[in-house]
């Protein structure tokens, strides 16, 4: 799933042509993405509405309008354009979401899989939504005391936490694992044995390597692809993940690879961080 780097890249992309645009007819090929809002009352709210501000919370992009905010949090094999041209065949056997933005634009959600979501907010569900969210890690607000309240007393592994949603905004397998490694703390280690000094490292590296992914455009390790149609760059400088058994660029010891934290792959180099 797109990260924090990813979504934020795609908003970016995006914003200068969708600003200030008025949505035309919106077309949805199938209604298994949508997460509760029926596919009449997102047709019908979308059409005739002005995109007003296109910003990102968490791993979502949000696309404000007058009275409703559109919430598309890209799956694996999600992404989202903006075509100026027809789409070819392919293009248009997997939109999910086409909404023609006029001159021959349109705004495309494309998911082969269909494993991302959308949903229509009022203000109302968008606070609620909002809440249930941690605080957003690149915010200039977001300091190493806040960080730790987020940790709270968990006995969890430190990266189940920061993966978190309800702790921390944005972070996923992909970052996790290259903070991790970066700040030199073990993943497994349970959150409320991290001392002091690995609080401001994780904090401090947490978002070094959150900027230098936008900074990258993001990390497509296979179907992620920025608002551009083009491939991100981070992979290049990936330190641990999809690295299992080659050796740590900084010790050369050989990367270990486990399931056993999350399910998910976490890879470290057991040198580095003990
Ligand atoms: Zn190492």
């Amino acid at each position: 799933m797109p990260e924090l780097p990813e979504v934020e890249t795609i908003v970016r992309d995006l914003r200068p042509f969708l600003v200030g645009r008025r949505i035309g007819r919106v077309t949805l090929s199938h209604d298994d993405v949508l997460r509760g809002v029926t596919r009449r009352r997102l047709v019908r709210r979308l059409t005739g509405s002005t995109i007003l501000a296109v910003t990102r919370r968490a791993k979502h992009a949000v696309l404000e309008m007058e009275k409703a905010r559109l919430i598309v949090q890209p799956g694996m094999t999600g992404s989202l354009m903006v075509h100026r041209r027809a789409l070819t065949p392919d293009e248009a056997k997997y939109a999910v979401l086409r909404a023609e933005l006029g001159r021959g634009q349109e705004l495309v959600y494309r998911d082969v899989r269909r494993l991302g979501t959308l949903l229509l907010l009022d203000a109302k569900a968008w606070t609620r939504y909002t809440r249930a969210i941690g605080p957003e890690p690149l915010d200039d607000d977001f300091t190493v005391e806040q960080f730790v309240s987020g940790l709270g007393r968990s006995r969890q592994a430190i990266k189940k936490v920061i993966m978190d949603q309800r702790h921390l905004a944005g972070v996923g397998n992909i970052y996790a694992n290259e903070a991790l490694f970066s700040a030199g703390i073990d993943p497994s280690k349970p959150a409320l044995l991290l001392t002091p000094e690995d609080h401001i490292k994780l904090h401090a590296e947490i978002r070094r390597i959150l900027n230098a992914a936008i900074a990258s455009n993001g990390t497509t390790f296979r179907d992620y692809r920025r608002g551009t149609g083009d491939t991100g760059s981070f992979q290049l400088e990936l330190q641990v993940y999809g690295r299992e058994g080659e050796p740590c660029r900084v010790c050369g010891t050989r990367l270990s690879g486990t399931h056993a934290i999350d399910g998910r792959t976490t890879v470290f180099c057991h040198r580095c961080q003990h």
